[in-house]
Parts: structure tokens; sequence; C-alpha cells
């Protein structure tokens, strides 16, 4: 089946088109094997929140967005399944936050890094940075092909966007003092225990929602950029996830068990 033929009245018929597109994405070599894998771990967490954005979901994208427009160089790093999932998504934001795009790739080839350059451009974007084999240096905290990055990227960014990162990755960029603000399903991996702002949310809904926020935060100054920032805590929202997640399962097993004995 091609993402096209997906019916249209399927009940599932959001997810079965994404899955197809993520498919379709390894075929054209845009998304990495280990890429399908990771996007049914996230599916599987996305029947946790009712595939649906909570409002702490919500809460955290702001923060998020707060962070990035008040850093002095955000960038947004771009990888398969990002390019496949949501890319004009991903450069609206990079425009509204004034944040260039960067490809890193755990799996990284030539074939690849072309490969989400056509996508990305597609989708709109002008430049990607990333993949100028003359302006690739490295992060020596970073053991494998994800420690390359653009020596006008990530290399000097204060702030990186990661939307779906590796743990390894999430806790090197945090050593480095960067601020790292990951979007990630799973409120328990390594990635959303170590990032600046989590968002615990699927990157489909939280790309789309993040831009409107940047649109109506951009208007407002540095100071109160801040003073917003400070009303949000980005430990206290992944406790608020885990317990969404955990209180919602209990409401639902309650439910089913009612049901049983009706
Ligand atoms: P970590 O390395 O952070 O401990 P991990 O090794 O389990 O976690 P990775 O393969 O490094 O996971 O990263 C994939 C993560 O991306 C998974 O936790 C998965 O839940 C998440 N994920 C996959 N697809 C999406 C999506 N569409 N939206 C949000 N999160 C997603
Ligand atoms: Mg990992």
């Amino acid at each position: 089946m091609t993402k096209h033929e997906v019916p249209k009245d399927h009940p599932r018929y959001q997810s079965l088109f994404i899955r197809e597109s993520i498919i379709e994405g390894m075929h054209k070599r845009i998304v990495a094997e280990a890429g399908l894998i990771a996007h049914g771990r996230g599916e599987a967490f996305d029947y946790l929140l009712g595939e649906e954005t909570p409002q702490f979901a919500l809460e955290q994208e702001r923060l998020a967005t707060i962070h990035l427009l008040l850093a002095k160089k955000p960038v947004i790093s771009v990888n398969g399944n990002v390019a496949v999932l949501c890319p004009e998504e991903i450069v609206e934001l990079s425009k509204g936050l004034n944040a260039p795009l960067e490809i890193n790739l755990f799996y990284r080839s030539r074939e690849r890094e072309l490969a989400i350059e056509t996508a990305m451009k597609e989708a709109g974007a002008k430049k990607l940075l990333g993949i100028d084999p003359d302006k690739q240096t490295t992060i020596k905290e970073i053991s494998h092909q994800r420690r390359i990055v653009d020596i006008d990227g990530i290399a000097v960014s204060d702030c990186v966007f990661v939307p779906l990162e590796d743990g390894d990755r999430t806790q090197a960029l945090t050593h480095l003092k960067k601020e790292v603000i990951t979007v990630d399903l799973n409120p328990l991996s390594r990635t959303s225990l170590t990032a600046s702002v989590s968002i615990t949310n699927n990157l489909t809904r939280a790309s789309a929602e993040m831009v409107v926020i940047a649109k109506e935060l951009k208007h407002l100054s540095r100071d109160e950029l801040l003073i917003e920032r400070s009303k949000h805590n980005n430990s206290k929202l992944l406790e608020t996830a885990l317990f969404y997640m955990s209180n919602r399962l209990t409401r639902l097993a309650t439910e089913l068990s009612i049901k049983k004995n009706e």
C-alpha cells in the first residue's frame, strides 16, 4: 500500500498515512531503517496520550518556543524522520524563529544527506547547514557520526532544537552548555530526562502547534519573554506528562472493569 491508497474513512487514517509516509521515506533513502523502529516506539507512547495534544504539552511547546526566541543563535536539527513527518512546519518554524536548519544524522551517508536536503527544499527550505564537507567540525564528546556538526550551526549555537533526538547526543550537547529542546513521546527516555526543555507530544502535532505559538510570541519584548519563561518549569511539566499517562491508564482500566461487571 502507498500512503495515497490508505482509505480515508479508516478509523486510524492519520496514523496509517504517516506510517506509510515513513516507509516511503525509507525507500527514498530519507529515513534510516532504525527510523522505522523509532517511529513504532513513538506510536506506542502516542496511544498512552490518546493521540491528541494535552494541555501540559502545549505548555511545554510554549516554554520551548520562548527559549528559542530568547536564544542568541538558535539552530533546528533535522534528521530523516523529521524530513518526512513535518518538513513544511519545520521550515516555517525556522523562518519564524530565525533559526537555521542543520542536517544531522546518526546514520550518515552522502546519499541520505542529499535525499533529506531535497525533501526539505521541496518543503520550502532555502539553505541547509551540516552537509558542506568544508564546514564540518566534530563534537568530541560524541562517539558516532552525529558528532559531525556545521561550524556555522550547532557548533556555535547556544540553543539547539532537536526534534527526535538520541539520548547520548542530548547529554553531550547539554554538557557543552547548550540548551537542548527535544520532542519525544517517551517521557522516560534519556532524551526527555536530560533535555533543557522536553516536549512530550507527537512531532506532527507539536511542530504545527509551535508554528502558531511562535507567531503569537514573536511580538513580545525580551523582558516580556523572560517573564513568560519564569511561569513554566520543565521538570514539573515532565512530571505532569508521566502523571497524565498513568492517570489516563488507571481511568481506562477502571472503565473497562466497570463495563465487564455490567
Ligand atoms: P534515548 O536514547 O533517548 O534513551 P531511545 O534509544 O529509546 O531513547 P531513540 O531511538 O534514541 O530512542 O529516539 C527515538 C525516540 O523518538 C523514541 O523515544 C520515540 O518514542 C520517539 N519518537 C518517535 N517518533 C516520534 C514522533 N513522531 N513524535 C515524537 N516522538 C517520537
Ligand atoms: Mg537512543
